[in-house]
């Protein structure tokens, strides 16, 4: 299916940014041409909805979590950053592992199955895109990921 990628983000961070408990604040920088993505709308759901509901489980109150949309090198880029606890070098790249989770400790505390982002990897390689993260310890985390776009919906959209 072709979603306009910038309405459909939209549309799930208002979602989210009514129904938080949490004092986040959210901050968009979306572009303002329209983006055009092929994808299984509910899937890529899943996915911002992981990401997202890892970035508010992780953020100080009175953090902040901003979302940004660019273009790079062809493709739609996703970046979502928050001001949480951060995740050790040493095993950033291993967040994207079924079951890891960073420390047993917090896990427990904060629930979830460590499923999350091992189902948005294979999602978004599915897609064609990427996704990767950084992260500096106590500062904060940002997730990428990229997805292939279309300046045109082929007379799809409505
Ligand atoms: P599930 O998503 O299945 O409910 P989960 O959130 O623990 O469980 P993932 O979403 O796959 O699982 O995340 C894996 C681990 O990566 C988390 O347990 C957490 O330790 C770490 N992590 C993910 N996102 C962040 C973040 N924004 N800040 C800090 N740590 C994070
Ligand atoms: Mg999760």
């Amino acid at each position: 299916e072709m979603v306009e990628f910038n309405v459909f983000f939209n549309r799930i961070i208002d979602r989210f940014e009514m129904s938080k408990s949490q004092n986040v604040r959210f901050e968009r920088q979306l572009p303002d041409e329209p983006y055009f993505v092929e994808v299984d709308p509910d899937k890529l759901t899943q996915v911002i909805d992981n990401i997202i509901s890892n970035a508010l489980k992780y953020s100080p109150e009175g953090g902040k979590v901003r979302f940004t949309v660019t273009v790079e090198d062809g493709f739609l880029l996703i970046r979502i950053k928050d001001q949480g606890m951060g995740i050790p070098k040493e095993n950033v790249e291993r967040i994207f592992d079924r079951f890891y989770r960073v420390d047993r400790a917090r896990s427990r505390e904060m629930g979830g199955t460590g499923l999350g982002l091992a189902i948005s990897k294979e999602m978004i390689n599915a897609h064609g895109g990427a996704i990767w993260a950084e992260s500096e310890y106590g500062r904060g985390t940002t997730i990428f990921f990229t997805l292939p776009f279309e300046l045109d919906d082929g007379g799809e959209w409505e």
